[in-house]
């Protein structure tokens, strides 16, 4: 029976890579997942920092129930008043800086993304984009215009023209960018698949001076940073600068697949406007998806797991002391385990993988392992799993 469901995931569904982990799910609850023979894993990555408030938290179950028994799918987005998805974006508002007062709801981040470039694009009346060498925005062909590695983007061309590409904290090689062609600039806060790298103070205060002198705007992709992971509910707090457009995904859904771009209302104005309809989605917002992120978020903010976050990076960080482990990267429940290569890395997850710790490496640091886990995993989780990884180096 098992052998069969994973030979039909394997010939059925289209894969993403030659060798899928291919680990049969069956539950997950709080800060575990569950196979099909009854193990159970400590997840150490929350689906990549979506499950910010662990698995199945009963609010969220409750919201989803109760709202998929009173309507689901009933117009694309922005025709009806619908409630949950209101509900939710005054919450985002009514909690984010003044000039980010209106939310438009999509269905991922990659669509956010585009959305938010779309808007760039009409709001200034410029063309071009500045994004960071190994950042990721997204698999669609906007997002993957923004991808600087050749190996992920060069079989799909032509993308978007005119993404002007600077190394994240260059300040010096903001001069040579084209500004008065700049609609956007589009940056993480912290570079998440370069292995939890953060953009600097000065960085971000340069670009955000380069977009008010040449009006371009400001983009943050806050898509695996926001809802707490960083040790504040958005990353840009650290920073004391606010974008021009934020964009969120991941945890918005609280496990609902959705997404957003939040921008001044004035600015927003212009996608409903000349042409009329200029960015449309049918399930954007969808209600059920729309409750299961507003309960997500209530329970977040209500929790103390945001100010708890700094003292369980703390516990990872006193733990995971070894000499194959070169450097601990990122902040927050954000951070990056640095080894010795690719190949650690993978026999690393494997290994934990047999003592019960799910696990993943990064896009573009693949010499790192991830650690994203909820942010409602307790201290004793975070000694039991740091000395699982030090037994799983040790085998190496
Ligand atoms: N931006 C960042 C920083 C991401 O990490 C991701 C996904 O991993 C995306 C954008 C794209 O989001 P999605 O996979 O929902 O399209």
């Amino acid at each position: 029976m098992h052998a069969f469901a994973r030979q039909t995931f394997l010939e059925n569904m289209a894969q993403t890579s030659p060798n899928p982990l291919a680990l049969h799910v069956v539950r997950a609850e709080g800060n575990y997942l569950y196979d099909v023979d009854g193990r159970k894993y400590l997840d150490l990555i929350a689906g990549i920092s979506v499950c910010n408030v662990g698995h199945q938290h009963p609010k969220v179950v409750a919201a989803v129930q109760q709202q998929a028994s009173e309507f689901m799918h009933v117009m694309v987005y922005g025709e009806t008043v619908q409630t949950p998805q209101s509900t939710y974006a005054k919450q985002l508002v009514d909690i984010l800086p003044t000039p980010l007062n209106c939310c438009y709801f999509v269905n991922s981040g990659a669509e956010a993304i585009d959305g938010a470039m779309k808007l760039a694009k009409k709001v200034t009346r410029k063309t071009d984009f500045v994004a960071l060498v190994d950042a990721y925005h997204g698999s669609t062909h906007g997002p993957l215009s923004l991808m600087s590695n050749d190996y992920y983007s060069q079989a799909f061309r032509p993308l978007l023209p005119s993404v002007h590409f600077v190394h994240q904290n260059d300040i010096a090689a903001l001069d040579a960018i084209p500004w008065d062609r700049v609609a956007g600039v589009i940056v993480e806060v912290v570079q998440a698949e370069r292995g939890d790298q953060w953009s600097s103070a000065e960085f971000l205060q340069a670009l955000r001076a380069h977009c008010d002198k040449h009006c371009s705007l400001l983009i943050f992709d806050e898509i695996q940073t926001g809802f707490g992971r960083t040790g504040k509910l958005f990353a840009f707090e650290h920073t004391g600068i606010v974008p021009d457009i934020l964009v969120l995904g991941k945890a918005l859904g609280g496990g609902m697949p959705m997404g957003a771009f939040l921008s001044d209302r004035r600015l927003m104005a212009q996608l409903s406007d000349q042409p009329i309809l200029g960015h449309i989605t049918t399930f954007g917002g969808h209600p059920v998806v729309a409750a299961a992120g507003n309960a997500a978020f209530e329970v977040l903010v209500a929790s103390n797991w945001i100010n708890e976050v700094y003292h369980k990076e703390f516990i990872f960080r006193q733990c995971l002391v070894h000499p194959a482990i070169k450097a601990v990267h990122g902040k927050g429940l954000m951070l990056a385990v640095e080894m010795a290569n690719f190949e650690t890395v993978q026999l690393c997850i494997e290994k934990m993988l047999n003592k019960g710790l799910f696990s993943d490496w990064f896009l573009f640091a693949p010499n790192c392992l991830r650690l994203s886990p909820p942010l409602s995993i307790t201290d004793e989780e975070i000694h039991w799993a740091c000395n699982r990884i030090l037994e799983a180096i040790e085998e190496i």
